[in-house]
């Protein structure tokens, strides 16, 4: 039922955004560029999926957790300069190990990340790396990419169920390409790095998840699913260059209490 639901979040977001995109968009030089639809508009179709979201899924609503997330993400966003988004985390009762990005700066955590990292510090890495996906407008791209110009205009023109169902196999089934996948975790590791937390803290967690069952974990971790725990990705993490007087700061949480919230 839960991944059933992300399927019909997918299935949401591509009927909305085609109809959406097609009727305010007729320039094909500007629909294939996310970076032409604004804001205001990516904001509404967002407030129309967040409602389904909400609905599909068991939002938590714990003070505690909340100032406890909001502690790591103040840390990440002070570090950026001029964010596209005023960032919303929404935490999710949901055991799987997962967190992603949908569109206006929403990013959702699922409960089992929490319980499933070792620290805050590994955490501030895994949300760099969807703040990273939601500032390259990664989500927008690729409903653009998937949907296409011809198939875009046969949903708005009537909707053949068929190829509507077919695009959303598609979409759900190859997340975001390598690209966009590189392009995030260099994001995360250097937002990181401007927030004085150890890049190589996503190659601990890499680590970790590749000594667990990867069958699993490649379909359903966002993050991992398209090119899951290639040893370049690693190693990137691992290797990155830090100036000698490096020092991270430690984000002051017990992670042990963190968890505790959930119970
Ligand atoms: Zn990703």
């Amino acid at each position: 039922m839960k991944w059933g639901a992300l399927k019909e979040l997918g299935i949401l977001i591509i009927i909305f955004g085609a109809v959406w995109a097609g009727f305010s968009y007729y320039n094909y030089d500007e629909i294939e560029n996310p970076f032409a639809i604004t804001l205001e508009k990516e904001a509404e179709l967002s407030d129309f999926m967040n409602k389904h979201l909400m609905s599909d899924f068991k939002i938590i609503q714990n003070q505690a957790l909340d100032s406890s997330i909001q502690i790591i993400t103040d840390r990440l966003l002070s570090n950026l300069d001029s964010a596209q988004y005023e960032y919303k985390f929404h935490i999710m009762d949901e055991s799987e190990s997962n967190a992603f990005t949908t569109l206006d700066g929403n990013i959702y955590i699922f409960s089992g990340l929490i319980k499933e990292v070792s620290s805050a510090e590994e955490l501030a890495l895994i949300l760099a790396h969807e703040i990273g996906h939601a500032e390259n407008k990664h989500v927008v791209d690729k409903l653009i990419k998937t949907i296409g110009i011809e198939a875009l205009f046969s949903i708005m023109t009537g909707g053949d169920p068929v190829l509507i169902s077919e695009i959303s196999k598609l979409t759900l089934s190859t997340s975001f390409d390598r690209l966009n996948e590189e392009e995030a975790d260099d994001f995360a590791l250097s937002l990181a790095y401007e927030s004085q937390i150890n890049p190589g803290r996503l190659a601990q967690f890499f680590l970790k998840m590749k000594a667990k069952d990867q069958s699993v974990l490649q379909e359903k971790l966002e993050f991992i699913s398209t090119h899951p725990m290639s040893n370049d990705r690693i190693k990137k993490s691992s290797d990155y260059t830090l100036p000698d007087d490096f020092k991270e700061i430690a984000i002051p949480l017990d992670w042990e209490i963190v968890k505790s919230y959930l119970n």
